[in-house]
């Protein structure tokens, strides 16, 4: 690692040492022959500002020093004159490791919108905004490890390539080394045309992982508590401000629990991780909470303070239909909850995290388990003020006559889930687990508006540049 300090620690620290900092220059300003540089190295919000009196550096060097540049500082730190900033490092030697020429440097100081900042995503991580993105991405990502790590949760890695389709929980991508300008195909029997997958890689079709629960549930069925954490992708058409083609998906799994205790981990959890990032990256939220939603750091915390709202798909339905609006989307029992209705429920009436259980079992995935009422299964989605559903989690089906009967239901091919339905056969249990759309969690973390600036590069249609 480099010789110097973060410039975190170097803002936190004593005056009147000798300091090394590196980092890049955000911006930089003249006064009456002196110098003042902010950079920044990624560590914090804050800038550390550099002066430069007359004549302490080389002329040939000081014209180097540009917004965007790469550069190590050597000097004092001495107390700020200015306001707003404890210190500032008095400049005594600078060397350039990078130049950028300032007439074409992309990142200027002016705001730039979040759709430009989108075309160049190789550099938007130096600006402001992206800087506070992904230092609260990484505090969340920590907080999500320690929150299960610290109750004895095995971390598993379920994998991307699959062969089977997870209850079409969206389109999927499909993986495959044939030679797609010269498919094989069956030229002869009841398959006559169609793509003989025998012959590609895998030995029948494969796709890129919908989410990590199937596998999941078979670990839980070993270690007792396990939670997955990694890509998940969904070949959606959906361009809208809340979906990705490939997104990061957290999915706890716990044998010997039934939905109450999946309800009650997916609040605590919830609470507990916000509570963590706003401890550890609070001048970063701020700064959303002043640049981009008022409400964020109010919102906040006011979640890690409250108690969730529960209700039941069919209460939900009687309020929405008593509720006097036009829906978009038409409400009667045995429809699917919209965005507008999601809103409505946390937004107007609970006005905080509201937790719908037991919806009608035609809605939700063949694997939830069946209620006694033989109409509903025993699912729950936790929905969240602005963003909509934020959790989808269930009560797996342990039972194997129940399960078999689902799966043929709901037109599923039972050869293809024979070590699901094994797990049925041999010492199955009462389990139960949620899944967690990471990114959206980072939407209501930060306030922004749109998935695709809460994910370094994102994957959407059209779109999969860098
Ligand atoms: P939605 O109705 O919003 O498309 P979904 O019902 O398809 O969501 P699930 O299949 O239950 O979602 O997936 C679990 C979680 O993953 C969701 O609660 C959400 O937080 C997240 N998620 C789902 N699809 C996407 C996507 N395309 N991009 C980002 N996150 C997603
Ligand atoms: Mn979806």
């Amino acid at each position: 690692m480099r010789k110097g300090e973060y410039i975190r620690d170097i803002l936190a620290g004593d005056v009147g040492r000798p300091v090394v900092a590196h980092g890049w220059v955000k911006t930089r300003r003249d006064s009456k022959g002196i110098h003042f540089v902010q950079i920044n190295d990624g560590s914090c919000f804050a800038d550390l500002q550099v002066v430069i009196e007359n004549g302490a550096i080389e002329e040939s060097v000081l014209k180097q020093v540009t917004t965007g540049a790469s550069v190590r500082v050597e000097g004092e730190l001495v107390p700020s004159p200015a306001s707003g900033q404890p210190v500032e490092l008095k400049a005594k030697a600078i060397f350039v490791y990078g130049t950028a020429d300032p007439a074409s440097y992309p990142l200027q100081k002016k705001g730039h919108t979040m759709e430009f900042l989108r075309e160049i995503a190789h550099l938007r991580p130096r600006s402001n905004t992206f800087g506070a993105v992904f230092r609260v991405r990484n505090a969340l990502a920590k907080a999500i490890h320690d929150f299960f790590q610290e109750r004895g949760f095995l971390y598993v890695h379920t994998p991307i390539i699959t062969t089977s389709d997870c209850e079409g929980a969206g389109a999927m991508f499909g993986v495959t080394t044939l030679d797609l300008m010269n498919l094989p195909r069956y030229g002869e029997g009841p398959r006559i045309g169609e793509i003989d997958f025998s012959q590609d890689f895998f030995g029948k079709p494969a796709y890129l992982t919908v989410s990590g629960q199937l596998e999941a549930e078979v670990f839980a069925l070993a270690f007792t508590n396990v939670y997955t954490f990694g890509p998940t992708f969904r070949a959606e058409n959906s361009n809208t401000p809340r979906h990705l083609a490939e997104f990061w998906m957290v999915e706890p799994e716990m044998a010997f629990c039934d939905l109450q205790d999946d309800i009650a981990l997916a609040e605590e959890f919830l609470k507990a991780i916000i509570a963590k990032v706003m401890d550890e990256c609070l001048p970063d939220l701020e700064f959303f909470n002043k640049r981009f939603d008022p409400q964020v750091l109010e919102t906040l915390e006011h979640v890690v303070k409250s108690s969730f709202a529960h209700v039941s798909y069919t209460e939900a339905i009687e309020i929405l239909q008593k509720s006097g609006r036009n829906w978009e989307f038409p409400v009667h029992w045995g429809a699917d909850l919209q965005s507008e209705h999601e809103r409505y429920l946390t937004e107007e009436v609970f006005r905080r995290p509201v937790i719908v259980t037991d919806y009608p079992k035609e809605i939700k995935a063949f694997y939830m388990r069946v209620n006694e009422d033989g109409r509903t299964v025993r699912a729950m989605d936790v929905l969240a003020p602005r963003i909509g559903e934020i959790i989808g989690g269930s009560q797996r089906e342990e039972r194997y006559d129940v399960l078999l009967q689902r799966i043929r239901e709901c037109g599923l091919s039972e050869e293809n889930y024979w070590w699901y339905l094994d797990l049925r056969k041999y010492g199955s249990a009462p389990h139960a687990g949620f899944g967690l759309g990471f990114e959206r969690l980072m939407l209501y973390l930060t306030g922004m508006k749109n998935i695709r600036d809460v994910i370094p590069f994102p994957r959407t249609p059209g779109s999969a540049e860098f």
